[in-house]
């Protein structure tokens, strides 16, 4: 840069209010009393900061009480937790940016229980040392019809664990089709090279044959793993071979079958209009040895990776020693142990567990609460025009693609702003509103929306001001 040679924009900048007179008024003295001196300081900082920047743009130089003004917005903003509460009007229930799956009333009631001290590892009854996994091991067990179960933190790391203690140093056959990245840092290749298992990959990328698997089997395979495309489809002249094709393979060459469902439905997804979504049970059921699933995709719990299937193969996983650097936190096992629970009764897991409540919500519904949102928001100074429509919506987001369901929309048109400057206000509200825009319109999608949550989501809207 050459310096400001324009003298009229350096004796802009030169009448810029100072850090210290902002912190003499006395706004900033009673946000120190309650926020502290650093912090109020800092906030006054940063926007001294972002006026010079818009006189440097050539903006005229704010007047000290301007900057006062927006001082106690700016120190609540910095004291602000980064995970705060938002509402989901995306459309995509699963949405890995806000959580994933919303927690079920009985597990936030079981993670307060937890928070203090709890019988986390003592059995009450004879007041001796006990297993961690008590509550969460037998209900895996049962609900995906296993022998066994234990869960970690995450599905990855049940691929991981489950790979280093039953496979390490050995070959696992995986179709080349089925080679995944989920996201960032799960990739298949990968996770096979930190876990010690060698990959043995097969078939092409959109046919893999029985005889393939067959052939590739030798004295230094361990298994077969089949992982499912939850997050890609491949479409036309495709065909890999079903847990049942692959079960009598891996038996008689008396090597395990993997099989990673990802996606964890327990529930009866056909239900939903979701048809064709395999579960862990049906894997196990089908002849796999080992299952693998999320606990926050459609079991519609906390993070988690469940790991299930022959006794003496969870065991082998439970006493690896990585297994205790990849183990859940107390809070964790008791929200999973709560929402497992409910999985129990079936039309309970559909009511209570918010992922399934929202996906089996009746289209109609959805119509109904979008008329009724329309109405409040006809009208605000911001909006242009405004309606309620059906629309589809990816209810797994980018993770799970073949997961469409109809959907209701509000879909609004600003007046005096973008809608990108519209979906920026909405993402900055107190209780932050994330929506999809499609067509030039912002959407507000019900079929991520809790029913409870119309009230505060019209509020919010009306909330917004032209800027
Ligand atoms: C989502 C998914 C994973 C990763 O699960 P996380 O719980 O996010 O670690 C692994 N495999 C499959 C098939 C998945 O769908």
């Amino acid at each position: 840069m050459a310096g400001h040679t324009d003298p009229e924009l350096t004796a802009r900048l030169r009448s810029l209010p100072a850090v210290h007179l902002l912190l003499a008024d006395d706004t900033a003295k009673a946000l120190e009393a309650s926020h502290g001196h650093q912090a109020v300081a800092e906030a006054a900082r940063g926007l001294i900061a972002i006026a010079r920047q818009a006189v440097l743009e050539g903006g005229p130089a704010p007047a000290a009480a301007e900057l006062v003004a927006r001082l106690p917005a700016a120190v609540e903003a910095k004291a602000r937790p980064h995970i705060r509460r938002v509402i989901n009007a995306t459309g995509v229930v699963l949405h890995t940016n806000l959580g994933r799956a919303p927690l079920p009333r009985a597990a936030i009631e079981a993670i307060l229980a937890a928070s203090g001290a709890c019988n986390l590892e003592l059995d009450l009854e004879t007041g001796q040392r006990g297993s961690r996994q008590a509550g969460v091991s037998p209900l895996i067990a049962r609900l995906l019809g296993a022998q066994a179960g234990t869960a970690v933190n995450n599905c990855a790391a049940a691929t991981v664990i489950t790979l280093r203690a039953l496979c390490r140093g050995k070959e696992v056959i995986v179709s080349r089709g089925q080679l995944v990245e989920i996201g960032g840092s799960f990739r298949l290749p990968e996770i096979f090279e930190v876990s010690g298992a060698r990959l043995r990959e097969v078939g092409c990328t959109n046919i893999t044959k029985v005889s393939d698997y067959e052939r590739a089997i030798g004295p230094d395979t361990a298994a077969i793993m089949r992982v499912h495309p939850s997050n890609y489809r491949v479409e036309g002249f495709a065909h890999t071979p079903s847990v049942s094709q692959l079960a009598p393979v891996a038996r008689q060459a008396g090597i395990l079958l993997l099989d990673d469902v990802g996606s964890g439905a327990i529930a009866d997804m056909a239900l939903c209009g979701l048809p064709g979504e395999p579960g862990p049970r049906e894997g196990l059921a089908s002849g796999a040895d080992i299952t693998l699933c999320s606990g926050d995709k459609l079991l519609g719990g906390p993070q988690a990776g469940i790991i299930a299937g022959r006794a003496n193969l969870v065991e082998k996983v439970r006493t690896d020693p990585l297994f205790r650097a990849m183990r859940l936190d107390k809070l964790v096992l008791a929200a999973l142990e709560a929402t497992l629970r409910l999985h129990l009764d079936a039309d309970r897991a559909w009511r209570e567990i918010p992922v399934l409540a929202l996906l089996r919500e009746p289209v109609a519904n959805l119509q109904a609460r979008a008329e009724a949102l329309m109405g409040k928001i006809r009208g605000l100074s911001w909006v242009r025009g405004v309606e309620a429509r059906r629309d589809t919506t990816l209810v797994g987001g980018g993770s799970l693609p073949g997961m469409v369901l109809p959907t209701a929309v509000v879909a609004i048109q600003p007046e005096g702003m973008s809608v990108d400057d519209a979906a920026r206000a909405l993402r900055r509200l107190p209780v932050p509103v994330l929506a999809r825009r499609k067509d030039d319109r912002l959407m507000l999608d019900l079929r991520s929306v809790m029913p409870m949550d119309d009230e505060e989501l019209a509020e919010a809207a009306k909330s917004i001001s032209l800027v």
